[in-house]
């Protein structure tokens, strides 16, 4: 079995590569924070103090890390992995995925952007969705330990593909809890009970992932992550980015950006995104902290 290094052991990446030791991988973890290496090493993993000495000798690399500077940042020491396989599975901008595989190809490196979707309740369960992009033959030789971290794996298309995608997915998911917490202000507004609205709304059209996962916790005003709210304010720059780029407006996308970023100023950042109720309530003067 292929030797991996996991760089990035944080709410994704150590159930991940606590996965991948269970399936009987050899794999040496390494984190900023020294704590978490720790931990994985407590779980049956080995610990690296750097990026460069958990990747000596890796056939494999995986990073899991927040931001696009952040595997910028780690990717001069990646690239000492002569021969590897690198799948980054963070999300990134697609335009940074392109960079960095370009960067891994000159070195002798052959590169994966692999996003993923599905929270941390996916990666404990080993059950993500992964929206791969690059080469047919690297994704075939990923497979194996994709399958490990994952449930649905689809190759997407080319480099970048797999973070596109995965911006898609932010844009859709951002939009659709902005109309949900909408739709709750307004029900609640007009006295209407929220729990037999929402079990009727589930069944409709209206129905969605959104509305079946997050709206017990808006109706109780509990948002504990989760997907947090700093994070998906990133994954909106990097869809609004991209779509500059490309030339292509986002209307909806760019209002729904905003929202979040309130939420983010309001000191909701690490609240689950379903927090972006508490700020379509503000602008309707209701919730729990107006009369
Ligand atoms: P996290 O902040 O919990 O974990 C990131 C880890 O990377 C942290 O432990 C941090 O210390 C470490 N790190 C940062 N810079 C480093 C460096 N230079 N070297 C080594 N370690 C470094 O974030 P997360 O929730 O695990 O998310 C990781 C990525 O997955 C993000 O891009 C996020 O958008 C994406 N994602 C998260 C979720 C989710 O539900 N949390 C779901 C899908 C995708």
């Amino acid at each position: 079995m292929a030797k991996i290094a996991f760089i990035g052991l944080g709410i994704m990446g150590m159930p991940m590569a606590v996965n991948l030791v269970r399936a009987g991988y050899e794999v040496t973890g390494y984190n900023r924070s020294p704590e978490k290496t720790a931990r994985f090493a407590e779980q049956g993993g080995a610990a690296a103090d750097s990026v460069e000495e958990a990747v000596r000798d890796a056939e494999i690399v995986i990073t899991m890390l927040p931001d696009s500077p952040d595997v910028e940042a780690v990717a001069g020491d990646v690239l000492t992995a002569h021969g590897a396989l690198w799948i980054d599975m963070s999300t990134i901008a697609p335009s940074t995925a392109k960079n960095v595989a370009a960067q891994a190809k000159e070195a002798g490196l052959r590169a994966l952007d692999a996003p993923v979707s599905g929270g941390e309740q996916g990666a404990v369960d080993g059950t993500l969705s992964i929206m791969v992009g690059g080469e047919a033959a690297d994704v075939a030789a990923a497979s194996p330990v994709l399958e490990v971290v994952g449930r649905t794996i689809v190759h997407v298309g080319p480099t970048g593909a797999g973070q596109t995608v995965k911006a898609a997915n932010q844009l859709i998911v951002a939009g659709t809890i902005g109309l949900v917490a909408e739709a709750l202000t307004l029900l609640d507004a007009q006295g209407v009970d929220l729990k037999p609205a929402v079990e009727v709304l589930s069944g409709g059209l209206a129905g969605s992932a959104v509305l079946e996962r997050k709206s017990a916790n808006m109706l109780r005003h509990e948002f504990p992550p989760g997907f947090r709210i700093d994070l998906h304010h990133k994954d909106l720059g990097i869809a609004l980015g991209t779509a500059r780029e490309s030339g292509v407006p986002l209307p909806l996308g760019a209002v729904v950006a905003q929202l979040v970023a309130a939420a983010r100023v309001q000191g909701h950042g690490d609240l689950d995104h379903s927090a972006l109720l508490l700020v379509l309530e503000q602008l309707a003067g209701r919730g729990p902290t107006t009369s």
